[in-house]
């Protein structure tokens, strides 16, 4: 039956360019994933910013309370040097204890901001090395896999000439099952009947359809699976 030969070339054709297209799709898959994993690395970038700027501002703060303890104290060592009364004098022992109390604080809050901010530093700079090995990686992907899509791509251009020419030759009605059956079932819509068994599903075949499948007078399409069966 030469329609179902001329479906049949229309199938093979159709399956190629879908293998064809399933490679450029898992290759097109390699760079999306290099392009997620330089995003995701990069969207760390700016939270980490954030907490340096934070830290800066602390250390700021920490560095003014510093130096006013360190200013307090020198005037309040000032008045002490000078003081006579015993009175006045405790009282400013007390304040200057209180103030180095304050300084002594402030100092070491300021010291562990600057820890945090070293850390945070470190953590930059080895998400920075990261980003950059990730950008080397993805162009380099898009190097190489641009080529391979672009072969693919090539090679399902120069089957849509036979295909066309394959569809144009083929029954419509046919081409019509065809076309509708493809996308679920891929290159297995015409199939061989094995003796009584489909060669799609491997259901048994009754004899009615197995005789009108000898005939060749028409086209038979399996009653469990659809395909169309030669
Ligand atoms: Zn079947």
């Amino acid at each position: 039956m030469e329609s179902i030969d001329r479906i049949k070339q229309v199938q093979t054709i159709h399956g190629k360019i879908a293998l064809l297209q399933g490679e450029i799709d898992k290759k097109k898959e390699r760079i999306a994933t290099a392009e997620d994993l330089l995003e995701e690395l990069l969207q760390q970038s700016p939270p980490l910013n954030d907490r340096i700027m934070q830290g800066r501002s602390l250390t700021s703060k920490f560095e003014l309370d510093v130096a006013d303890m360190v200013d307090k104290i020198t005037k309040s060592q000032k008045q002490l040097d000078k003081s006579t009364q015993a009175s006045e004098f405790n009282g400013l022992k007390v304040q200057i204890a209180k103030f180095e109390d304050e300084k002594s604080s402030a100092e070491e809050n300021l010291m562990l901001i600057l820890e945090k901010i070293e850390e945070i530093n470190k953590q930059i700079e080895d998400l920075t090395s990261r980003a950059c090995q990730a950008k080397e990686q993805l162009d380099e992907v898009r190097v190489v896999v641009g080529d391979e899509i672009a072969e693919y791509q090539q090679e399902v251009t120069s089957l849509e000439g036979p295909l066309q020419e394959a569809r144009d030759v083929t029954d419509p009605e046919l081409l019509e099952l065809f076309d509708r059956l493809f996308p679920g079932i891929g290159a297995t819509v015409v199939v061989q009947a094995e003796g009584k068994i489909c060669g799609g599903c491997h259901m048994s075949l009754s004899s009615q359809v197995v005789e009108k499948i000898q005939s060749k007078t028409a086209v038979v399409c399996c009653p469990i699976c659809s395909r169309i069966l030669c």
